[in-house]
């Protein structure tokens, strides 16, 4: 097969949901399609499970599970398809932010019954800031739940999408008929007795066809009819350039446990999804079809086992083949890498690989070389763009515990930034590091690796930090000198050396732009 056709036969994406709503019910259903699973409760969820076991031995699952559903591909109708993993859990926030940045489009689970949820909401934000061609999966139609265009609504209004339905459920919850399928103008019933399996759809070129009364009954067919009429007159009509360009959203309604329109989801999902789209780098845009090999990191993962040191660098190709025992440039570094064992990765297992493609996930053995970010290439000094860091929620002084391994602790904190577990920011004025992170849980989980992998102890101390604004200002006037003098016990660097302003609260924030306008504060580190 030529690069071309491999490129164009895969598909890229990125399932992302608030917890519960079946993201993981969704994935695994999607496999069992492909066949790259035999039966349902194959795929592990990555959940935080709460109360069950101590934080600790959740953190380890947890870095298990998360190894292993990193990236699920599988073939579907001559189609690679790659599913990168996201995690749900608000605390993992920054690892699915990542994570996006590797995917050319996502899916979005909604419950129908709780709609819109906080987690979908900062998620999708993330997506529409990128343009990411979205699909919209409204589950559990089988429950009772919102009135379809209700949801329709509140998916416009609260994730600020223009929708537009390619299917409706005929009845919900105790009613649940089926579903009309706009997009393949057929209808698929939802039988009791065909509970998880997919029956045949039946097709119908005219909506009066006397049929749909008899399969669903006279008044469920005239809300139908109704509703299409609705439709119709009152969304747009589907546009693939403008769903390309993340303008357009278009929306199922299914039931992931009952495998209902979940194909459906998938066969609009590979005639409409794109292929591995072009990226923006420092110089120039990059072609998937261009013969050199490029690509970035975005994931880091340690080892499981504190034994072995060795990490694995998650990275998504950009363009051309990635050919193993080929030196390739980490830019960063100006460093010749190759690589013996580069790990694909498949449903159930992770296998050594001679070549990959755009698209495609490589996993990379390393040993502290890669730092999340990082541009590999087949020689050209380009680096991609956009991973950048969000201004953590959470913020606390890291201490030294045991003096005698004040060299373990810098190099383990080093490590798991360079993981992306956290963010380190140095205070300019007495070179205190602080810790900042996303959720509570990450404190535990950088004391516990520290102890575990590096033999270092720290303890934490409380700060009064609210955000971490990214400064650009011209260092040299005045103004900027005025706000520094001013703002010095708040002035701190990042592990890029990026000045940080670690502002106490937003009233300080709002009070600081009024009085050095020229000096500008972001809260995310990539603003060029
Ligand atoms: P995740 O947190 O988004 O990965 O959600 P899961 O896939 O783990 O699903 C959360 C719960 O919802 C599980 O108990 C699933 O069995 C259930 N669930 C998922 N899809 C459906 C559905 O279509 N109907 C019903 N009734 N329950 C569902």
């Amino acid at each position: 097969m030529s690069l071309e056709q491999e490129i164009s036969r895969r598909k890229t994406f990125g399932i992302i949901s608030h917890p519960d709503a079946g993201k993981t019910t969704l994935t695994e259903k999607l496999l069992l399609f492909g066949g790259a699973i035999q039966e349902a409760g194959a795929v592990k969820s990555n959940k935080i499970k709460k109360g069950a076991t101590s934080d600790f031995m959740e953190i380890e699952r947890q870095r298990g599970i998360s190894v292993a559903t990193s990236v699920l591909a599988f073939e579907y109708k001559g189609h690679k398809i790659n599913i990168l993993d996201t995690p749900g859990h608000k605390d993992f926030a920054e690892d699915t932010y990542r994570t996006l940045t590797a995917v050319d489009s996502v899916i979005v689970v909604i419950d129908v019954a709780k709609g819109v949820e906080e987690q979908t909401e900062k998620l999708v934000q993330v997506c529409r800031m990128r343009n990411i061609p979205m699909l919209v999966f409204i589950n559990k139609l089988d429950r009772e739940g919102k009135d379809a265009f209700d949801l329709l609504d509140e998916v416009e209004q609260k994730l600020g999408l223009r929708v537009t339905p390619l299917s409706l459920p005929i009845g919900m919850g105790a009613d649940f008929q089926g579903i009309y399928n706009i997009w393949e103008k057929n209808i698929q019933l939802f039988l009791e007795e065909k509970k998880q399996k997919v029956g045949e759809a039946i097709k119908f070129d005219d909506i009066n066809d006397a049929q749909i009364d008899e399969l669903v009954g006279a008044k469920a067919a005239a809300t139908l009819r109704e509703e299409l009429e609705l439709v119709e007159s009152v969304y747009p009509e589907f546009d693939r350039d403008d769903y390309m360009k993340g303008d357009l959203q278009p929306v199922f309604f299914g039931s992931a446990l009952n495998n209902f329109g979940v194909r459906e989801l998938l066969d609009a999902f590979i005639e409409i999804a794109p292929k591995p789209q072009p990226k923006e780098s420092s110089t120039r845009v990059v072609k998937p079809e261009e013969k050199n090999f490029t690509g970035f990191v975005f994931k880091i993962h340690a080892n499981m086992d504190p034994k072995h040191r060795d990490r694995l660098a998650f990275v998504k190709i950009v363009s051309g083949t990635f050919k193993r025992n080929e030196n390739y440039l980490l830019v960063r570094e100006g460093k010749k890498m190759k690589f013996s064992s580069p790990n694909a990765f498949f449903a159930d297992k992770k296998e050594v690989v001679d070549e990959s493609f755009p698209g495609d996930i490589v996993g990379l053995h390393d040993t502290g070389n890669f730092r999340i970010g990082d541009t590999l290439t087949a020689g050209e000094k380009i680096s991609f763009k956009g991973i950048p860091n969000f201004s953590p929620e959470h913020f606390r002084y890291i201490n030294n515990d045991d003096p005698l391994k004040a060299k373990q602790l810098a190099k383990g904190i080093d490590q798991l930034m360079d993981e992306g577990v956290a963010q380190l920011f140095t205070l300019t004025m007495n070179n205190r590091k602080i810790i900042g992170t996303v959720g509570a849980l990450q404190y535990e989980v950088i004391q516990y690796r520290l102890e575990h992998e590096y033999g270092a102890k720290c303890n934490y101390e409380p700060i009064g930090i609210h955000k971490a604004c990214w400064v650009e200002a011209d260092e040299r006037s005045e103004e900027f000198q005025e706000f520094a003098r001013l703002k010095q016990r708040f002035l701190a660097r990042d592990k890029y050396d990026q000045l940080v302003f670690l502002a106490d609260s937003s009233f300080t924030i709002v009070m600081t732009q009024e009085k050095f306008p020229n000096v500008k504060l972001h809260f995310i580190s990539e603003f060029n």
